[in-house]
C-alpha cells in the first residue's frame, strides 16, 4: 500500500523545548527507504523549511505559513505541473494573502488593541521568543504571506477575533503565537489540494497527518489517520475526531512510535 505523510513541525516532529528531531530520524530513514514522502505542512516560512529539509535530507513538496502556500520541486517523480508557474526550481501553488495586505490589516488593529507582529520586532527579539539563534530568527521573519503575532492584554484576545472574523482574513493558534493570514487558507485546503496532486499523477495513497495544535484540525479533518501528538505535560489540545489516534509522547518520539503503529512494516 502506498502512504502519503503530512506533518506539522514544531511540537510535532520537532520537539516543542529544543527543536531537535533525533527521536525520529530512525523512523524518517525507514519511510525513505519504503519511499514515502514526508510532507512538512507549517507556519514556517520557505527559508525555514528549506533548512531543515537539507538537514534532514528530505526532499519531498512542502506547505508553508499554515497553508498558505504548496512548493513542489521541479521534476519530482516526474509530476506533470506545467500549469502551475516555475519559482526558484519550485512549481509553487500559492491559496495565500500577500505578506503587504496581512501587515496592513494588523497595523489598523494596533491603535485599538495590544498586538505585536514579527514585522514589528527587531530580529534580537524574535530570537528571544523563539528561542532560538539569530540567523535562524532571520529565516522565521522573511514571511511571505501570514504574520505571526503577541497579545499583551489576554483581554483583547475576543475582540481581535471578531474583529478579523468580520474581514477578508483569518487568525490561528499554533503552539507560541496567533498567525494572521488570508481567509481563503488553511492547512486542510492545503493539503487536500496536494493529495489530488499525488493522486492525478498516479500516486494514491492511504493519507497520515500528524499535528499538536489547533491550526492542525484542517489538516486532520482531510486525512484518512491522524495523529494528534501530546504537548511537554502530556496533555492533549481538546480535539475529537473520528479518525484521530493520539499518540503517547510527545514531540518526535511520539511522532515515531504513533507513525510505526499507523503504517506497520514493510510489506515487501
Ligand atoms: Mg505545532
Amino acid at each position: 500500500m502506498n502512504w502519503l505523510i503530512f506533518t506539522d513541525l514544531d511540537g510535532t516532529l520537532l520537539n516543542h523545548d529544543n527543536y531537535k528531531s533525533d527521536a525520529a530520524h530512525a523512523m524518517i530513514d525507514e519511510l525513505k527507504a519504503r519511499d514515502i514522502p514526508i510532507v512538512f505542512v507549517t507556519s514556517k516560512t520557505r527559508a525555514e523549511v528549506e533548512k531543515l529539509q537539507a538537514e534532514l535530507a528530505i526532499f519531498d513538496p512542502f506547505i508553508v505559513e499554515n497553508g498558505a502556500a504548496i512548493f513542489i520541486p521541479e521534476g519530482y517523480r516526474d509530476f506533470d505541473l506545467n500549469a502551475l508557474p516555475l519559482r526558484d526550481g519550485y512549481r509553487v501553488l500559492e491559496l495565500g494573502t500577500p505578506y503587504a495586505e496581512i501587515r496592513a490589516f494588523l497595523e489598523q488593529m494596533q491603535p485599538r488593541y495590544s498586538v505585536r507582529g514579527f514585522g514589528d520586532m527587531s530580529e534580537h527579539e524574535v530570537a528571544a521568543l523563539i528561542d532560538l539563534p539569530h540567523h535562524r530568527a532571520r529565516d522565521a521573519m522573511a514571511r511571505e504571506y501570514t504574520e505571526p503575532f503577541v497579545i499583551h492584554d489576554a483581554t483583547h484576545e475576543p475582540a481581535i477575533h471578531a474583529e478579523v472574523g468580520g474581514s477578508t482574513f483569518s487568525v490561528t493558534r499554533g503552539g507560541r503565537f496567533h498567525h494572521l493570514m488570508g481567509e481563503a487558507q488553511d492547512k486542510g485546503r492545503a493539503v487536500e489540494t496536494l493529495i489530488e496532486i499525488f493522486r492525478n499523477n498516479g500516486y494514491a495513497a492511504r493519507t497520515v497527518s500528524l499535528g499538536d495544535s489547533r491550526n492542525d484540525i484542517p489538516m486532520f479533518e482531510v486525512t484518512d489517520v491522524a495523529i494528534l501528538i501530546p504537548k511537554l505535560d502530556g496533555s492533549y489540545e481538546p480535539i475529537e475526531l473520528p479518525n484521530l489516534i493520539k499518540a503517547r509522547a510527545p514531540g518526535a518520539r511520539g511522532w515515531a512510535a504513533a507513525l510505526r503503529e499507523v503504517i506497520g512494516e514493510s510489506e515487501d
